[in-house]
């Protein structure tokens, strides 16, 4: 059995190896198991974003394993946004240097806790057989943080050097991997998916 994970982004699919690793299942990307698809994510929460991915590559891949990762940073004092469209913000062509340079902007005057915000991750695992019946599993976590002052850090990916994450003292780009993983969403939702994975699925 291997896992298809449903992703183009790289630094995902390096981050779930990392975390889903010692399940000693292969983890491919779509490209890799040659399935191309063209995702409408019109779901309005991460969960249902994270299951409309897993499902409709599991109905192109029947018996396999499929699982798929839906997150977006939700700043409070932005009513929630990026939210759910934090890959498009801004369109989804535009450098992360100049989107986290305008998040700075907006956050200009909001001050200490009220730059409270949150990554959130959403897993959902799909599997069909070949009557077309499909099993649907999905977890959840977040990683609570303060929208930093200033751009910082080189690791990571997205919004990461604007994170701050309080017990590092540091945004979660200047953070290692390893110690990213054991804090955040991902890592958190992942790792409820491997519960849930050795329990029902494998
Ligand atoms: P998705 O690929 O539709 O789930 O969109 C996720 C988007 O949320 C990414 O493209 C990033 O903009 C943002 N994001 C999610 N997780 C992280 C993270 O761990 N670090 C930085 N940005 C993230």
């Amino acid at each position: 059995m291997r896992i298809i994970f449903a992703t183009g982004n790289e630094g995902k699919l390096r981050e779930i190896r990392e975390i889903m690793g010692d399940l000693g299942l292969e983890i491919v990307s779509m490209k890799q198991a040659g399935i191309k698809a063209d995702i409408v994510e019109d779901g309005k929460s991460f969960k249902e974003n994270a299951l409309i991915k897993a499902t409709t590559i599991s109905k192109l891949a029947v018996g396999e394993l499929v699982m798929a990762d839906d997150s977006g940073l939700v700043i409070d004092a932005l009513g929630g946004e990026p939210g759910i469209y934090s890959a498009r913000y801004m369109g989804e062509d535009t450098s992360y240097d100049i989107k986290n340079k305008a998040i700075l902007e907006r956050m200009n005057g909001v001050e200490g806790a009220k730059r409270s915000a949150r990554f959130v991750c959403a897993v959902a695992a799909a599997v069909t057989d070949v009557s077309g019946n499909t099993k649907e599993y999905t977890t959840e976590g977040t990683f609570e943080g303060l929208i930093s002052e200033r751009i910082a850090g080189e690791n990571g990916f997205g919004y990461d050097p604007i994170f701050y994450v309080p017990e590092a003292g540091k945004t979660s780009a200047e953070i290692t991997p390893e110690e990213k993983n054991s804090m955040s969403h991902r890592g958190k939702a992942l790792r409820a998916m491997k519960d849930v994975l050795v329990k029902e699925v494998i």
